[in-house]
């Protein structure tokens, strides 16, 4: 049976949390509620008020792969994974749609203190932790600062305090968790929020059902969130 099989339920991928969260009103948009919880359900499917619908919650990483290889025809992710994915598996995944939700801002961070635009002025090569290898190798070649990058997946904040890195590469909203743990922003990389992505061949094969989904979340995603 091919992944993008024609009986199967509308697959979407979703993350918990934030994404979720905020793809829920745009479901609604669209008519679909979906009938149980990712933080109170142990199931990875879940299914919605609409038969021909369901949802899959996966790591937030892993949700440009299950479009890609057509496992989910649909899915929701923040634009800094999809810039990560992207480096390494192109293809497969038509134009991502922006839904302006998940609004962040991807930034470097240093512990308080530490004089980043000095250290940059003197051209000093910067120790740099981030889950964002890509991102950040680009931002400093574009500023011709010298980096070694430091792979990490979690917890970035934690690598100054402890003498792993001199900055990190983070995605910041209020920056509460930079000052909990005495560090500062000091540049903007880029404007972060989340898109819709489609399966390339299920966008040709199932479109009669996706097309009305699509057009809802974007009906629902046109006006940016006032915060
Ligand atoms: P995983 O659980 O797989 O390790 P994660 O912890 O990075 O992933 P989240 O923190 O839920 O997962 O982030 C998922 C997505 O939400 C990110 O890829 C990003 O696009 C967006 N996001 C992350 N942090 C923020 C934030 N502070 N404000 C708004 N959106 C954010
Ligand atoms: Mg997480």
């Amino acid at each position: 049976m091919s992944p993008a099989s024609a009986n199967r339920p509308l697959t979407l991928a979703l993350s918990k949390g934030r994404i979720f969260d905020e793809t829920l009103p745009l479901l609604e948009e669209a008519g679909i509620k979906v009938l149980e919880s990712p933080e109170t359900s142990r199931k990875l499917i879940l299914p919605t008020n609409s038969p021909d619908l369901q949802i899959i919650i996966v790591r937030a990483t892993d949700v440009p792969t299950y479009v890609q290889y057509g496992a989910a025809h649909i899915g929701i992710a923040g634009k800094d994974v999809l810039y990560e994915h992207s480096e390494h598996h192109p293809g497969g995944i038509y134009q991502p749609i922006d839904l302006n939700i998940a609004r962040c801002r991807m930034s470097v961070a240093v512990a308080e203190g530490f004089d980043y635009d000095n250290a940059v002025r003197k051209g000093s090569r910067l120790r740099i932790a981030t889950k964002y290898t890509r991102a950040a190798r680009e931002h400093f070649a574009s500023k011709g600062v010298y980096v070694d990058l430091i792979k990490l997946y979690g917890s970035m904040e934690l690598a100054p305090l402890v003498g792993l890195a001199d900055a990190i590469v983070d995605l910041v909203s209020t920056g509460s968790t930079l000052r909990a743990n005495h560090l500062e922003e000091v540049e903007e990389i880029a404007q972060i929020s989340s898109r819709l992505i489609i399966n390339q061949a299920a966008m040709k094969t199932r479109q009669t059902e996706l097309q009305p989904l699509i057009n809802a979340f974007m009906r629902a995603a046109v006006e940016p969130p006032l915060n």
